[in-house]
């Protein structure tokens, strides 16, 4: 067969990996022609490689894969010059790859090694080689798949949606279209279980007094509302108050009849206003985070240059990632460096969804040739590995950029870090010492903690709040209820933590939201942070919040408590006393969902909540097993061996996650433990004891703005040298700035939620 009839007999996957080069962030598109930018399509796995980079792919799949990937579909896009008008949001809104051939001209050229075969100007539109390139052309490239895919499984139906059933009392005759509380006439949604119209809830841009939300608090049993602007023959916002989250019915004729019974007919609706997700993107692009300064001067541009980095373009919603990977690759973490990744692994044929490959590839492009990338990356093919499968960070949906500084960690840690002598993510590392002390027999005893950052809750006062204040009211001691094992009986101990040891980098987080009658409210009470104002000099000093080892040879230590075997998981514990439970309900809550996640004990505690005992200090049952019986029935349902599960969830205290673990790597393990007691394995020592070290310099802040962790806008600001004096720069997406003006001071003040404070040298 010749090469060409061996490329019109190819089979082309549905979804290309073309967004950029697997090894770099070089693309096909130009602005003009002389631009000369082009990737070369792998026609043996589809994936896309630079000039820089072929070779090392074909070099890496003969190697692996014993195969000769030496044919390639070269592929340049170019500007149409006619083509204006069209804003780069309006494009995201739209999400639609058709206007790629709207706006740019490909041409291609198919070779074999370094031979060109024929290009896209010497053949006929009609030939069967043209089809086949059209049809490489036309493929959905990744990152529209990810995108479209997940914005179409975000909603799904709910439970609600499932057990809807028409109210059999005719509907009343809709005289107005007007919110029936406070006669809005737009944002309204109409109740589909009795057909209330009320507004909904205030927006940027958009009016609402939030009367359909109050409808359903007071009619817990009309939970789905319709945005009734939304509704055309194939879209609407349906939305369900009780799960808190947009739902759709999929059979389209019940929905039909649904909407006929309140006088509805949607054979001649169009939408005539943005739907939710529409509103979520619009939003994300449009926040404005101060690009001037207090004269109402644009902020000064800084060029991507290895001292700045470049900028990262926003992907939908994906500007908690941006801030955090900013944060994190770029000075916040004084002395992280990817570098321990070394360079490509010559072992990786897809480097286009492999993390390592993805990371060094960040990473080059952030810290080694930034200058490339004048208007910044699109860090596409890294969400997508970082996110895998996880519900959320896989999703198009706007998330909390602390729990994905987490996330990040753990995968890193997981992922790559695992196998190697030195963990970069170890600088943020540092134990926590809790004590507590009986109040009637002074029995004393200690527990060590790993930590990676500091929760501390916010408190609202009249000024603005020394960040200190928030500290000191963090590491004061409680007086906590107990159950003494030297006493006997139920006691209260004062309790406090300590740092045993401190880290390089110390992560602060103040959780700037609160539950007020179960809704979150975001405060943004003014925190005075050390060394903000550049001027100010100060320091961050840690040095006092030492476990102190004083006196601790005339201290007597508790005996070890049988009742006492179950610990529940701190970070779970301070996050159900954040939604306002009590701590002995959490506890119970963890213990009786296994341990596992906040989630699963909240719910536990919507169905106990009227318990009488739900308050009441929590002891572990005396004839309760040693594993919780839950927990270990999810290790069986996983196929897992009774008796290995069980060890695996005594030594990992309950935890499902780690036993899982732990199971996959002990695969010869018997299941017989020895001493249950002894065998708990040892917290490894992070950060440094020596206090007199413990002084910390602001480096960095993911800054937050809006009103919920999960919607807003989300950007970072890093300290950096601008003409040779210690600057401020706002990384905001792809656009870096100047930023020391006394309007960001104050953003920095009121929106700041996660700190980045390095040891001072
Ligand atoms: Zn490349
Ligand atoms: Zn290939
Ligand atoms: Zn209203
Ligand atoms: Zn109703
Ligand atoms: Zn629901
Ligand atoms: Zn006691």
């Amino acid at each position: 067969m010749s090469s060409l009839d061996e490329f019109v007999a190819l089979e082309v996957p549905s979804v290309i990996f073309k967004d950029d080069c697997g090894y770099c962030f070089e693309t096909m598109y130009n602005e003009n022609e002389s631009q000369g930018h082009h990737l070369d399509i792998c026609l043996n796995c589809f994936q896309s490689f630079c000039g820089r980079h072929k070779s090392l792919h074909a070099k890496t799949a003969l190697q692996e894969l014993n195969a000769h990937h030496d044919r390639w579909l070269r592929v340049q896009k170019i500007k149409r010059p006619e083509v204006e008008g069209r804003s780069e949001k309006k494009l995201k809104l739209e999400v639609i790859e058709k206007s790629d051939e709207e706006l740019y001209e490909s041409r291609w050229w198919l070779l074999k090694g370094s031979d060109e075969l024929t290009n896209w100007n010497s053949c006929q539109t009609t030939s069967d080689v043209a089809k086949k390139a059209k049809q490489i052309l036309d493929a959905r490239s990744s990152s529209f798949a990810q995108a479209s895919q997940s914005w179409q499984l975000e909603v799904k139906p709910c439970a609600h949606v499932r057990d809807f059933q028409l109210p059999t009392k005719e509907a009343p005759p809709k005289s107005e279209q007007a919110c029936e509380e406070c006669d809005l006439a737009s944002n309204l949604w109409l109740c589909l279980h009795c057909g209330k119209l009320g507004c909904g809830r205030q927006q940027v841009g958009i009016d609402g007094n939030s009367h359909a939300l109050a409808h359903f608090q007071e009619h817990g049993s009309h939970p789905l509302a319709v945005k009734l602007g939304s509704l055309s023959n194939s879209s609407a916002d349906i939305y369900c108050y009780s799960c808190d989250d947009e739902v759709k019915f999929d059979n389209f004729e019940q929905w039909a009849t649904i909407l006929s019974h309140w006088g509805i007919d949607l054979s001649n609706k169009t939408a005539q206003e943005k739907t939710l997700i529409e509103m979520q993107v619009e939003q994300n692009m449009n926040w404005d985070f101060q690009m001037v300064d207090s004269q109402g001067h644009e902020l000064r541009h800084l060029p991507s240059s290895k001292i700045y980095g470049c900028g990262l373009l926003n992907l939908g919603n994906s500007c908690y990632m941006n801030s955090v990977l900013q944060a994190v690759f770029n000075g916040g973490l004084t002395g992280w460096s990817l570098d321990v990744l070394a360079d490509f692994p010559h072992t990786v044929v897809y480097p286009s969804s492999n993390l390592q490959c993805q990371l060094i590839k960040l990473r080059n492009a952030m810290k080694y040739e930034p200058e490339r990338y004048p208007n910044g990356i699109k860090p596409t093919s890294l969400k997508s590995t970082v996110g895998g499968s996880h519900e959320e960070f896989s999703s198009q949906r706007q998330q909390d950029a602390m729990e994905f500084l987490t996330f990040f960690v753990d995968q890193l840690d997981n992922k790559i870090f695992k196998s190697m002598k030195t963990n970069p993510n170890d600088r943020i590392r540092f134990s926590l010492e809790d004590r507590i002390q009986c109040t009637r027999c002074g029995g004393v005893k200690y527990t060590a903690q790993v930590s990676e950052f500091l929760q501390l809750p916010m408190f609202e006062t009249e000024e603005p709040l020394q960040f200190e204040q928030l500290i000191e009211k963090h590491f004061e001691s409680e007086i906590v209820e107990f159950r003494c094992p030297k006493c006997s009986e139920l006691t209260t101990v004062e309790k406090c933590s300590r740092f045993e040891t401190f880290p390089d980098t110390l992560i602060i987080n103040p959780s700037r939201i609160k539950l007020e009658n179960w809704i979150p409210i975001k405060t943004n009470q003014e925190l005075i942070i050390p060394g903000l104002e550049l001027e100010d000099g100060n320091y961050l000093e840690m040095s006092n919040y030492k476990a102190s080892k004083k006196g601790r040879d005339r201290e007597f230590l508790l005996p070890e408590d049988k009742d006492t075997g179950f610990r529940p998981k701190e970070d779970y514990v301070n996050q159900l006393l954040e939604m306002g439970f009590t701590k002995n309900a959490a506890t119970r809550a963890l213990f009786s969902t296994g341990n596992d996640s906040t989630e699963a004990a909240m719910n536990w505690l919507f169905q106990h909540i009227e318990d009488s005992d739900v308050n009441e200090p929590f002891i572990v049952p005396a004839n309760a097993p040693e594993v919780d019986p839950n927990a270990l029935e999810s290790l069986l349902s996983m196929g897992l061996d009774r008796n290995v599960s069980r060890k695996a969830l005594i030594l990992n205290k309950g935890d499902i996650n780690a036993s899982v673990e732990w199971v996959f790597s002990h695969p010869d393990d018997d299941g017989v433990l020895e001493n249950p007691r002894e065998a708990c394995v040892d917290v490894k020592s992070y950060g440094s004891p020596d206090a007199s070290s413990a002084k910390y310099q602001l480096k960095a802040i993911v800054c937050h703005k809006g009103n919920s962790v999960q919607s807003g806008h989300y950007v970072a600001f890093i300290k950096k040298p601008i003409d040779g004096t210690e600057s401020w720069v706002l990384y905001n997406d792809e656009k870096i700035v100047a930023a020391s003006d006394t309007k960001n001071y104050e953003e920095m003040r009121k929106n700041g939620y996660i700190y980045f404070f390095s040891k001072a040298v």
